[in-house]
């Protein structure tokens, strides 16, 4: 186990980042299979790995297993290089047994892990051979899930990346068009492309599409708003492929929402009353929804373990909309470019950290005994039972908490544990 931590003031960052490399304590990337195979209803994910992502993957999704699960798990044994040709032979025999088993699948993830007998695939070229065999009915592409350098929402940050190439060119004169990028569940889409079309903003997108056949077209004229902040890669692969980023805040709560429209109102020269009747219904519903939580939250302390990487936005949204104190905004992996509007309105006071050095950040938040603590599974009971209250990070990602509908409800996440904890003590 190696542990070193500096303290480090970014160049392009006002504020001082800590920055740990050591022991962490984060869930790897096949997790997003279990919110990525729900929204693109034709694609299935085949992980090819061991036992362990088996059982990852079938206890983080066990409670949606239906008859037909969209998901499944190729287990790779140990074998010698010399044994991979066999490997390839037969990951081909079981992509051609579930093809004939399920005709409505248009597109297949190979999803790599971080076992070493699986390291020795060259998944791409799997991924290859196979589109080559089964196109043009499906597609077969490929990400890594692995669990060694990520943490678990990098899983949808690879699968969208690699979903970016397969997308068709747009024509070069075709007018301005709007992408927005993240898995969102439906109903938020519903309600943003409601937004959209009161903006009268017309050619809009969502990425990735709920079905793959409905891939959008990509190019020079694509602007696009991120609504998730883990999404570095797959943003740079739209640039490369001529798309612009609109930058703005995450999508969450009154202000966030307000700015992320705002953002891209700008870009499509929308006059200041056009925006104002679109926005103020449901920025003035976010905002009703929000005072109805402030008094079990203003002024009540937060600390954020690093998990899903929404942790600087959920911290700004708290503080910001809330009134609540992050003291410490852990975070595995700042993304500085996609996140320059969040990082300017987080409180000056907050440490900002970057990676985990778990034991370290332990002694600093049980010296700083926060209100509430924002952290993965692992690290949850034990804190309960040492009598702090807890967050699930996880929930915060499975749960609809983007947009101004869904704002109350982010708000609630909080709120309820504070509330449990304050029953229990009576
Ligand atoms: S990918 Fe790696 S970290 Fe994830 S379940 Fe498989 S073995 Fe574990």
């Amino acid at each position: 186990m190696t542990q070193s931590a500096s303290i480090a003031s970014c160049d392009d960052l006002a504020r001082p980042v800590l920055r740990e490399r050591g022991q962490r304590e984060v869930f790897c990337g096949l997790t997003g299979i279990v919110w990525l195979h729900r929204k693109i209803q034709d694609a299935f994910f085949l992980v090819v790995g061991s036992r362990t992502c088996a059982h990852l993957i079938q206890s983080a999704a066990g409670v949606m297993v239906f008859a037909e699960p969209r998901f499944a798990t190729a287990i790779m044994e140990e074998r010698d290089l010399a044994g991979l040709a066999d490997a390839n032979e037969e990951l081909d025999r079981v992509v051609d047994k579930l093809l004939e088993r399920r005709p409505e699948i248009r597109l297949l993830f190979l999803v790599g892990s971080c076992p070493s007998e699986v390291i020795k695939l060259d998944l791409s070229r799997a991924a290859q051979r196979l589109s080559k065999k089964h196109s043009p009915a499906v597609r077969v592409l490929n990400y890594s899930g692995s669990g060694i350098e990520t943490t678990f929402t990098q899983g949808e940050d690879a699968c969208l990346a690699a979903l970016v190439p397969d997308a068709p060119q747009s024509e070069a004169d075709a007018p301005q068009s709007l992408l927005v990028v993240g898995a969102l569940p439906d109903i938020v889409e519903d309600q943003f492309a409601r937004i959209f079309a009161d903006l009268g903003i017309k050619d809009v997108a969502f990425f990735p599409p709920r079905r793959s056949t409905q891939m959008p077209a990509i190019g020079p004229n694509t602007r696009f708003l991120i609504a998730q902040p883990f999404l570095g890669d797959t943003a740079r692969m739209l640039e490369e492929r001529g798309a612009r980023r609109l930058p703005a805040l995450i999508p969450l709560g009154a202000e966030g929402t307000t700015h992320w429209f705002k953002a891209a109102a700008d870009a499509w020269g929308i006059d200041a009353g056009t925006f104002q009747r679109a926005i103020a219904p449901g920025r003035d519903r976010a905002k009703r929804a929000l005072s109805r939580h402030r008094d079990a939250l203003q002024g009540k302390s937060i600390f954020f373990f690093p998990d899903s990487q929404l942790e600087p936005p959920l911290a700004r949204f708290l503080a910001q909309e809330l009134g609540m104190r992050p003291i410490e905004i852990g975070t595995p992996y700042l993304n500085r470019d996609l996140l320059s509007a969040e990082l300017e309105q987080l409180p000056a006071d907050a440490l900002l950290s970057e990676g985990q050095d778990v034991d370290l950040q332990l002694d600093r938040c049980r010296a700083a005994r926060p209100d509430i603590i924002v952290c993965g599974l692992g690290l949850a009971n034990p804190l309960e039972r040492e009598g702090f209250t807890t967050k699930w990070s996880i929930e915060l990602v499975f749960s609809p908490i983007h947009g101004f509908d869904c704002a109350g409800d982010l708000a609630g996440l909080f709120a309820r544990p504070l509330a449990r904890r304050a029953m229990l003590r009576v």
